[in-house]
């Protein structure tokens, strides 16, 4: 028996060989294919992901998605959060326009609206026979595969990513997880271009307000560095914004009368900010200023508000209204003084209890219109540069006197009230008569504008080169727009209190403070109480 020497079938092996081959070029085709969608998958969501300009998201997106699967046309829809429609916002590849103007398909209609509803990618392979299409001129197009998958954005969809393809079922379904990917990618940017450009358009409407505003507007970082000023603060201080940008508001040249307040309150804690007070300009202007502090996202402090009004005009008109008052007044003290003593005499002769009564009536009217043409007067005398008698005073212990003589009114509607002093106040230079009065009108007013059973807490620290002494409330408070003239003569707030007054009280401190060199200023809101403050120098300047 011969030994069986084995065939090689080269034939065979060779189309093995060749079939090996050609699998292994496959396959590497099939790898290389995969990574070259991956890149570019991958290189779609760095672009759209960089880009902030919604139009130029979109078409990168379409564009690429559409080149990498190899599919004919795409379109983006987003969903109109307030109605639930659909409207096509992207589109390429098709032969008639649905953007221009956006075609709408009413919420939950149509594909979309089961796409949106089930929250899945879907494919539909029979496109030209569905009767289910929200806009049936679309089946004009010539697509018979669609795929559609929703866009995911701060988790709720915020659109639909779709791609279409004439051949039917000419669907990868190995690129549809990454098709996801991609959606929720364009999606995120998409968002972002949305919330920027909503960002810009705010910043645009505040930005134009700030330029016309009559107000002037001044925006500091929390040391004070001034980063914005609009054209009407620029007028009113008479300096351009340019030159003083980045430098501390409080070290420029701007007037003292601005100057020196903030120093003191821009190194104060942020509740005891919120703060106006008046700055007396050289050439004869006065402005009111309000600095409040701003704070940012995470709620932290994040820099200051100054607020600036002309109140020039209200002061030239309160001028002249004092002038012809105070006329008045000087005539009318005789008279007063003739009825005074005319009906302390008559009181001697009546006995009738009646009489009595009606001569007590009448003298306490009298009393109180002197004591209102006392006021006036040492208004006057104050501001026409009345000689304080300045002596070198301990103002603790002048300020624990006065609330001490305050007390039974606060007791009279059991009102509480609290004295804090918080750093050595040692001797400062003022006249205790006029401060003591300045600071019985805060207390009164105080007692007077808080209900019954309110508290009234009386502080008193340094900041710089002053000494604030301030009272709180928790009563009434005084609305905003009616802060910036408290201070003037004669002003009440309308339907604030049935309380008497004169609306001179708080004149007289102005004038008695800033005939001390110092400041007043105050804060409140309605509903929640004031606080009026007082600050006066340390030293003689
Ligand atoms: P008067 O108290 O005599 O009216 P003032 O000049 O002292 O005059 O005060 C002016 C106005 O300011 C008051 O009429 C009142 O409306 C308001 N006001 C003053 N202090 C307070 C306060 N602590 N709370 C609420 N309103 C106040």
């Amino acid at each position: 028996m011969r030994g069986s020497v084995p065939i090689l079938d080269t034939d065979n092996l060779i189309r093995q060989n060749q079939f090996l081959t050609q699998e292994v070029k496959r396959q590497t085709h099939e790898v290389k294919r995969r990574v070259d969608q991956m890149t570019a998958l991958n290189l779609v969501a760095t672009t759209v992901s960089q880009s902030l300009d919604l139009d130029h998201i979109l078409t990168v997106a379409l564009k690429a998605v559409t080149s990498v699967t190899g599919m004919e046309a795409g379109g983006i829809s987003l969903l109109d959060e307030h109605t639930g429609d659909v409207f096509l916002r992207a589109q390429l590849g098709w032969e008639q326009n649905f953007t221009n103007p956006p075609r709408r398909i009413p919420a939950g209609m149509g594909i979309s609206g089961q796409v949106i509803r089930e929250d899945r990618l879907m494919v539909i392979t029979d496109l030209q026979h569905r009767d289910d299409l929200a806009i049936p001129s679309f089946r004009d197009e010539p697509f018979s595969t669609m795929v559609m998958t929703p866009m995911h954005a701060g988790g709720r969809i915020i659109g639909i990513l779709s791609l279409m393809s004439r051949h039917f079922n000419d669907v990868d379904e190995s690129l549809f997880d990454l098709l996801g990917v991609v959606a929720d990618t364009v999606a995120a940017a998409l968002d972002n271009a949305r919330l920027y450009k909503k960002s810009q358009e705010n910043q645009n409407r505040l930005s134009a307000i700030l330029q016309s505003t009559a107000d002037g507007i001044i925006a500091t970082g929390v040391a004070g560095n001034i980063q914005l000023m609009n054209p009407s603060a620029e007028q009113m201080l008479g300096v351009r914004a340019q030159t003083l940008l980045n430098t501390l508001i409080q070290e420029t040249h701007l007037p003292e009368t601005l100057c020196a307040p903030l120093r003191s309150l821009l190194h104060l804690h942020l509740e005891d900010q919120d703060r106006s007070f008046s700055v007396k300009l050289e050439g004869g202007g006065v402005l009111m200023a309000f600095v409040s502090p701003v704070y940012g996202l995470a709620n932290e402090h994040d820099g200051w508000v100054i607020v600036l009004q002309d109140v020039t005009h209200l002061r030239a008109a309160e001028e002249t209204r004092m002038q012809f008052v105070q006329a008045a007044a000087h005539d009318m003290r005789n008279p007063l003084g003739v009825t005074m003593t005319s009906l302390g005499t008559l009181q001697s002769l009546v006995e009738d209890e009646l009489a009595l009564e009606v001569i007590d009536v009448a003298l306490s009217g009298v009393n109180r219109m002197q004591q209102l043409l006392d006021d006036l007067l040492h208004l006057e005398r104050i501001e026409s540069g009345y000689a304080f008698n300045i002596s070198e005073i301990d103002i603790t212990e002048l300020l624990y006197e006065v609330v001490a003589q305050q007390r039974a009114l606060f007791e009279e509607k059991s009102q509480q009230c609290v004295v804090k002093i918080k750093d050595r106040l040692g001797h400062i230079p003022i006249d205790p008569h006029w401060i003591s009065r300045a600071l019985v009108n805060y207390l009164s007013n105080a007692n007077k504008y808080t209900p019954q059973g309110g508290q009234i807490r009386v502080k008193a620290f340094i900041e710089g080169d002053f000494v604030h002494i301030e009272v709180k409330d928790n009563g009434l408070g005084i609305p905003h727009e009616v802060q910036s003239r408290l201070f003037e003569r004669f002003y009440r707030v309308k339907n604030a209190s049935k309380e008497r007054g004169s609306g001179l009280g708080l004149a007289i401190v102005k004038s008695v403070v800033e005939g001390h060199g110092g400041q007043v200023y105050m804060r409140s809101k309605v509903g929640e109480g004031s606080t009026f403050g007082m600050m006066l120098p340390r030293r003689l300047s």
